[in-house]
């Protein structure tokens, strides 16, 4: 007898885009072939856990019927492209959204074989050509992000390659090309590692399209294809260095490009809570922990949905923007989502703001420990012990995972706790808010009720002995790999 087999099935959003009529179509979906949750991830799309086999062909027909796909979402191919979510009214924002839009249609595969084994398309004898991925696609994912120094809260060094707007006043004067950024790393081998993308060169505003296929093609080219462990770009920038990179890409684009400057100061700003667009609009952000839709939070989000029609974004924080909303609704939408009970922001302390949970157990195949299902008491137990060192206004990153391929980039924040065994965690500190810098791993096989106790130290070192406005993870950079892990012993 066969199993009852589920999948999990990921929805591309480019750029956390949404509209109110797919949230709801998205919603129905949720309830009618899933299991109940829509879950916001940290790349912006949005998946479902629990879709039984049968339920697989239809649910992806009804999501590309509601104008939505599943094609790319994972796979050996050019992934979701991220950018903020910010639904700011000004033309760099603009811009930032139209070119992940962009980037995100012109390097689709050109199979259709999705077409035909989802979606009913007939087949065909024509002999089909990937012009860009070519006959056996790219050695492994491929993560593309676009931001502004201003705003780097798609953690832009964490992918393969980045485009960071660089403006002048107010306008578009080219980009910074980032490549080589990935997190994912294996324990106990040494030669996988998490990596911050380089800066390789400067190009034109309207080059970012050819220039994103020059890199993928690099990626196609000269990835290790003897070893999904060390497939992703990262290993090859690593290896073969920056002005390598750089003389491959010229070569492909068949002009010199200049070296990048010194990357500008990222900066991350709060997302959540009532803003101005700067077009009479307002947005919404709501914390959503794991990017866990479900229950009276769904039934919330429904009725506003249904109510004031806002353009649902997600962010690269899990977390969802309510935008284009009219100020004089303000109060409405208030009151829908307080009455169902919805917690906002403002109810929150920062570090629980900026925590992220990967979904780990159950549902994910690759998990060796809890991900989502311990954030609740690990953030407990870490706020209480700030608390005890006045630290509970600090504004902190916490990022969990069941394993370390690090899907919530915990090494690119102020902690990281990475799943190394059942009920057992790797710490890592020393990152900064902002992403511009990895952190170190401080203490092994930690048991998960014992995690803050191990940091307490830490946090009582940063309080008395921090430079003004320094935060916890530039202090432990500060003070170094060996002073930190001195402090826990
Ligand atoms: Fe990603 Fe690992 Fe978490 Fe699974 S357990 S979601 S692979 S980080």
């Amino acid at each position: 007898e066969d199993k009852d087999w589920s999948f999990m099935v990921r929805v591309r959003a480019p750029a956390g885009r949404l509209t109110a009529a797919q949230w709801l179509a998205l919603d129905g979906l949720a309830e009618s072939h899933a299991d109940g949750t829509l879950r916001l991830t940290t790349r912006q799309g949005v998946q479902f856990h629990g879709i039984l086999r049968q339920a697989l062909k239809p649910s992806i027909a009804a999501i590309h019927d509601a104008l939505m796909t599943t094609l790319a979402a994972c796979g050996d191919v050019v992934r979701n492209v991220i950018t903020t979510a910010a639904p700011r009214a000004d033309a760099i924002h603009a811009r930032l959204e139209a070119e992940a839009f962009r980037l995100s249609s012109e390097l689709l595969p050109r199979s259709r074989a999705h077409h035909q084994i989802f979606l009913g398309e007939e087949e065909t004898a024509v002999v089909e050509e990937e012009p860009l991925y070519g006959p056996t696609y790219l050695p492994r994912k491929f993560k593309i992000a676009l931001a502004h120094p201003s705003d780097n809260t798609p953690d832009l060094l964490a992918n393969d390659l980045g485009f960071l707007a660089l403006t002048e006043g107010g306008r578009l004067t080219g980009w910074i090309v980032t490549v080589g950024g990935g997190m994912g790393m294996t324990h106990n081998k040494p030669a996988t590692y998490p990596r911050l993308a380089d800066a390789i060169c400067v190009i034109g505003p309207d080059d970012v399209l050819e220039t994103a296929k020059a890199v993928v093609r690099l990626s196609r080219d000269h990835g290790d294809r003897s070893d999904r462990k060390h497939a992703r770009l990262k290993y090859v920038v690593a290896e073969r260095g920056v002005d390598w990179v750089r003389d491959r890409l010229s070569a492909d684009l068949g002009r010199p490009l200049q070296p990048a400057p010194a990357l500008p100061r990222l900066a991350v700003p709060e997302l959540l809570g009532w803003h101005e667009q700067d077009d009479g609009r307002l947005w919404l952000g709501l914390p959503i922990p794991a990017g866990r839709v479900a229950g009276p939070l769904r039934a919330a989000l429904r009725a506003v949905m249904q109510a004031f029609a806002p353009r649902p974004i997600v962010t690269a924080q899990q977390d969802l923007l309510l935008a284009d909303i009219a100020p004089q609704d303000r109060q409405a939408v208030t009151s829908l989502l307080r009455a169902h009970g919805v917690t906002f922001a403002e109810d929150l302390t920062p570090l629980a703001r900026w925590t992220l949970a990967c979904v780990a157990l159950p549902t994910c195949g690759q998990s060796l420990a809890e991900g989502e299902r311990v954030r609740a008491p690990i953030l407990a137990d870490v706020e209480a012990a700030l608390a005890r060192h006045g630290l509970s206004g600090e504004r902190v990153s916490l990022r969990i995972t069941g394993c370390p391929n690090g899907c919530a980039r915990p090494y690119a924040g102020d902690i990281g706790v990475v799943g190394r065994a059942p009920g057992l965690y790797t710490l890592f500190v020393g990152g900064d808010f902002e992403g511009t810098r990895l952190s170190f791993q401080i203490a092994d096989k930690v048991p998960q009720a014992a995690i803050a106790a191990r940091l307490e130290p830490l946090f009582a070192a940063w309080a008395a002995d921090r430079a003004p406005g320094e935060g916890f993870g530039d202090y432990c950079a500060r003070i170094g790999q060996d002073a930190a892990r001195g402090l826990l012993d």
